[in-house]
């Protein structure tokens, strides 16, 4: 072999993935030092998730960055019932409804288009809508008809008047986005009332396709192929198992729990047997 291809050579067999690998970092949850290689992303696989072998929470190492921008949705009219983007806010009304009838003080934490905001205050909720983008706080703002603040609910404070002050606290597709859980925990209490309801809404990580892929790409059966301008946007993963130690040590108690996919067909089964990709949870904040 010459040494062009002695190096090729190397190249292609570079990186082999060691499973045993332990992470250089302790757990954002529970400050567990024993966090265990659990998948990567990237064709080099140069972006690693670690699980905690003491809660199960799975940690991205923040060392690979992360973008957060590229979640920017298409505008969808949050008024239109046939549009099928709405339809998982629609689910997560009913769910909310199904479990907390009386409407309440309703603030919806990165609220998109504002849909969740407007079949709520339909239905009589007060509402109000935190919301990263400014260009979509403003057109959702104005389409729905209630206040959303542009702002960063992690860096900036709550105005004196909305501090505990609300019934119910919804976090969609957020907080596997935040790289510190206890700390969004403590943001989410200083909004929510004692005795409220926090709606969360996560992917599930034991989600049985989940475990499929992570199956097959361990076991070299499948090589995934990823974009090669990929960047991680989830810091955490979380299972049934870790969201619920989140919610404990956090003095909040999962009152439900449920699953569910995007497609419509099949989801009365995933609520009832919980092996969906996305799951949907209603945790009481423990009256003080
Ligand atoms: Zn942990």
């Amino acid at each position: 072999m010459n040494t062009a291809n002695a190096q090729a050579g190397a190249k292609a067999a570079a990186r082999p993935i060691d499973w045993s690998e332990r992470a250089s970092f302790t757990c954002r949850l529970c400050d567990c030092p024993d966090l265990r290689l659990y998948y990567t992303l990237g064709n080099d696989h140069q972006f690693r998730y670690y699980r905690c072998t003491s809660c199960g929470l799975v940690n991205y190492d923040l060392a690979g960055g992360t973008e957060q921008g590229q979640y920017t949705t298409i505008v969808v009219d949050p008024r239109d019932d046939t549009n099928s983007r709405n339809h998982d806010n629609d689910q997560a009304f009913l769910f909310l409804q199904k479990h907390v009838p009386v409407p309440g003080r309703l603030i919806d934490i990165g609220c998109g288009n504002g849909r969740l905001l407007w079949v709520a205050k339909k239905a009589g909720w007060q509402v109000k809508g935190l919301e990263l983008g400014a260009d979509m706080a403003r057109y959702a703002a104005g389409v729905v008809g209630c206040e959303i603040v542009a702002n960063d609910f992690l860096a900036d404070e709550p105005p004196p008047e909305d501090r505990e002050a609300f019934d119910v606290v919804s976090l969609r597709h957020v907080l596997e986005h935040l790289p510190y859980p206890r700390l969004a925990m403590e943001k989410i209490s200083g909004l929510l009332r004692p005795g409220g309801y926090l709606l969360i809404e996560i992917p599930n990580i034991e989600g049985w396709s989940k475990r499929w892929v992570r199956f097959i790409t361990r076991t070299g059966l499948h090589k995934r192929r990823f974009p090669p301008d990929l960047m991680p946007g989830h810091c955490c993963e979380y299972s049934r198992e870790s969201f619920t130690a989140l919610m404990e040590r956090s003095g909040y108690r999962v009152l439900h729990w449920e699953t569910y996919t995007k497609k419509k067909i099949g989801n009365g089964l995933l609520n009832r047997f919980p092996v969906g990709t996305k799951a949907r949870a209603l945790v009481q904040r423990l009256p003080a």
